[in-house]
């Protein structure tokens, strides 16, 4: 049964949580079979100097100080960390990474720490440098909507300012009330809002970094159109702190939706999933702003473990599908006979058109934290893939079959733009049970020529895989980059590329 449809002006503002756990993850060196590179270790002089550039209340050495930024958001993986450090500027990231540089200490370059692949713990004892300091929003020019701040800006606390002004971020993620925009760039995150708005590639339009010798690289354009030479930017977006460290971006932001609808419908095969995909697509065109999927699972274990009402009973699978626009008349009649052609159809059974901002909210809720209701279940093995949107299912159903019942596989993500995250859980972490997800999820991906990551990066965690998705010379250009950018390869490290063989 459809419920009433209304037109409240969507804002998902679900806040990323930390969880406690008496259980502490083995060391990511030990787990991960990583060797200390050749680094210094860090000295009593190392921290004078530091002090001297920050003062002494932005130099961290106590372990209550620093073990936080040593964990990650899952407690999944633990670095060693000894050393964390806040500038507040560009100039004293440049004399930091001037001084590490020259006496061979490594960094680690850390936001919002909400990553999923490693890249923001330390992996030995690197250097953390926070950017939660630098969190000043610089200017905005409401003719543009080009928005520039500081790295360590908040992506939601970015929304809120920008909702004031009638303008929202081009990005959204479950995580946004942690994770940094210095930290979104460097991971290029995709999010809810990729297939409306595309990717940081396109949004980004200036970032300034601090590169490992200390060069501050002012690529800060404003412009959306800017064809001199190598447009050097991108290599920043995405790259894991391994090229520079991001300290300021500029970046296109869309006006406000005056109209925002949000429908919840439950599919009885994948066949109706792909077939409603395909409807909205023709039905809603421009206005459609999120397409997202989940297996029952996935739902099951958000209403399982954190109590959130599911509005429409079981299903095998679960659609969302937003649609924003600029004229409430228009988005509705869109909506409405998009609604007609998929129940006339028999290809959606049940669904539901969110009425107030509280049921748009739990019907978010049921998408957005499905990791956190899934932790609660023991220990999960996170993958996130581009393949096709026609093997979805059939991804979820081989790796079942290849893990067995050592561990309970679902698929959901973002539909519209080929993106799933796979999730394999169980009672706990077992090299065993890894050795049978991996390399077999890479391979998979492989045959299908998609990626083996598609938003979430590298890190340490899926570096080994790269070659599953480059070639061996692409990847050589990629180091060859690396060594320009960062010749003694400081900047985090062990993270990205796989070592030579
Ligand atoms: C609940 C939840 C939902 C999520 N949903 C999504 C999603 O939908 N889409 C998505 O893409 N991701 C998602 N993520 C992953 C994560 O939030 C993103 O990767 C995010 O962009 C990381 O930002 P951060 O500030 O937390 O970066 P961190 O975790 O601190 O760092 C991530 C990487 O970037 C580097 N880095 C951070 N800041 C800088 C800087 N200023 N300069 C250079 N390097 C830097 C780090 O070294 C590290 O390699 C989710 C995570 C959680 C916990």
């Amino acid at each position: 049964m459809f419920l009433l449809s209304c037109r409240l002006l969507l804002k998902t503002t679900i806040k990323s949580q930390r969880r406690c756990y008496s259980q502490q993850p083995e060391l990511a060196s030990k787990r991960y079979n990583l060797t200390r590179g050749n680094y210094a270790s860090i000295r009593g002089s190392d921290i004078n100097f530091f002090q001297s550039i920050l003062g002494q209340t932005r130099v961290f050495t106590e372990e209550c100080d620093v073990d936080g930024h040593n964990l990650d958001w899952y407690k999944a993986v633990k670095g060693s960390g000894k050393l964390l450090l806040k500038p507040k500027t560009a100039e004293e990231v440049s004399a930091i990474l001037t001084y590490c540089n020259d006496t061979k200490l490594a960094v680690t370059p850390q936001g919002g720490n909400t990553g999923v692949s490693g890249g923001a713990i330390p992996v030995f004892d690197e250097i953390i440098l926070s950017t939660s300091q630098m969190n000043k929003i610089i200017s905005f020019d409401e003719i543009s909507g080009v928005l520039v701040c500081e790295a360590g800006c908040i992506l939601d606390t970015l929304n809120e300012y920008l909702m004031e002004k009638n303008f929202i971020m081009p990005l959204d993620l479950g995580s946004k009330g942690s994770c940094n925009i210095g930290g979104n760039v460097s991971t290029n995150a995709g999010g809810l809002r990729v297939i409306r708005y595309g990717s940081l590639h396109g949004t980004v339009l200036g970032v300034e970094a601090v590169l490992a010798n200390g060069t501050i690289m002012d690529c800060l354009s404003l412009m959306k159109k800017d064809n001199t030479g190598y447009d050097l930017k991108h290599l920043l977006i995405g790259s894991e702190g391994t090229l520079g460290v991001v300290t300021k971006v500029a970046i296109q932001c869309p006006v406000k939706p005056k109209s925002v609808q949000l429908a919840l419908f439950g599919i009885s095969n994948f066949s109706g999933v792909l077939e409603t995909f395909k409807q909205a697509k023709q039905n809603l065109g421009e206005i459609l702003s999120a397409c997202e999927y989940m297996d029952q699972t996935a739902i099951e274990s958000v209403v399982r473990n954190l109590n959130i009402r599911n509005p429409i009973g079981d299903f095998p699978f679960y659609m969302i599908i937003e649609t924003s626009g600029s004229n409430e008349q228009h988005d509705e009649e869109k909506l409405n006979t998009f609604l007609e052609k998929i129940m006339a159809d028999g290809v959606v059974q049940d669904g539901t058109v969110a009425s107030d901002y509280t049921q748009i909210r739990s019907i978010w809720e049921l998408r957005e934290r499905i990791i956190e209701a899934q932790l609660l279940d023991g220990f999960v093995y996170l993958s996130d893939f581009s393949v096709p949107v026609n093997s979805f299912d059939r991804f979820v159903h081989d790796v079942q079959n290849q893990v067995g019942d050592s561990g309970t596989v679902t698929g959901f993500g973002h539909l519209g733009d080929s993106n799933i995250h796979l999730h394999v859980i169980s009672k706990e972490y077992t090299p065993e049970l890894l050795s049978k997800i991996e390399p077999f999820v890479y391979e998979w991906t492989s045959k299908k020529r998609g990626s083996v990551s598609a938003e979430h990066g590298l890190g340490f965690k899926k570096k080994d895989y790269l070659s599953y998705s480059k070639s061996e010379s692409v990847i050589d250009l990629m180091r060859n980059v690396k060594s320009i950018f960062d010749p003694n390869h400081i900047l985090n490290p062990y993270k990205v590329l796989p070592d030579k063989k």
